[in-house]
């Protein structure tokens, strides 16, 4: 938010993607099951933060989002979608939809770990427009330690995330010729980018800490 120059007054909505601690701001957050914008705890009065499953929040109204749901004009939760995750378990994660007038919905994803091909079924599912786009964290770490090519997947531990699974996705995003393709390299490692990069060529960006990610209207 520094980088970019945004100030915690400015916040009309927050939207939690999921309940896990480098989503909600640390394992305290966590365990009391809350979130923070930072280790000082701001007041988010008049906030609205919009979550997966069942969370508080001192000052802001918190709203647990069940179904799709528009949460603001073009601006849509498509809603949790549950995977049962080796070592984290359950876990509901919802994924942004922004329908972008005269290109296309742009959808953003936080971890990603309900797979993409689930989200963009779901995304299939509530828009008629084509998809223009796909930002965020889709969790490749497969070149990473074998723990954590097990941790956040639903893949069973003797067959961890792997290589062919990115390639399995990429061609799956392929397939839907999209004009945006932006990785995070959280949770992704440099291979996962890579094939992306690879992929998608000028349609791809790496998102980074105070990038911006501009997609504008046209008629
Ligand atoms: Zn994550
Ligand atoms: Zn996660």
């Amino acid at each position: 938010m520094q980088a970019l120059g945004v100030t915690p007054e400015e916040i009309d909505y927050i939207v939690i993607s999921h309940l896990h601690l480098d989503h909600v701001g640390g394992l305290k957050r966590q365990r009391e099951r809350s979130f923070a914008l930072s280790k000082e705890s701001l007041d988010l009065s008049g906030v609205t933060a919009f979550v997966p499953e069942s969370m508080t929040h001192a000052t802001a109204r918190v709203e647990v989002v069940e179904e799709p749901r528009q949460i603001a004009p073009g601006v849509v939760s498509m809603g949790p979608i549950a995977r049962q995750l080796f070592f984290f378990g359950w876990t509901p994660e919802q994924s942004l939809a922004i329908n972008v007038e005269g290109k296309g919905v742009v959808v953003l994803s936080g971890c990603g770990h309900s797979t993409i091909q689930h989200i963009l079924a779901r995304a299939d599912m509530l828009f008629d427009v084509p998809m223009y786009g796909v930002v965020g964290g889709l969790h490749y770490p497969v070149t990473g330690s074998r723990r954590q090519r097990i941790l956040g997947t639903d893949k069973w531990p003797w067959a961890p995330i792997s290589c062919g699974d990115v390639e399995a996705s990429v061609a799956h995003l392929a397939s839907r010729a999209l004009k945006l393709v932006a990785l995070s390299p959280h949770d992704s490692c440099d291979w996962s980018r890579d094939a992306f990069r690879l992929a998608f060529g000028e349609a791809y960006q790496d998102v980074h800490v105070g990038g911006e990610i501009i997609v504008t209207e046209s008629s």
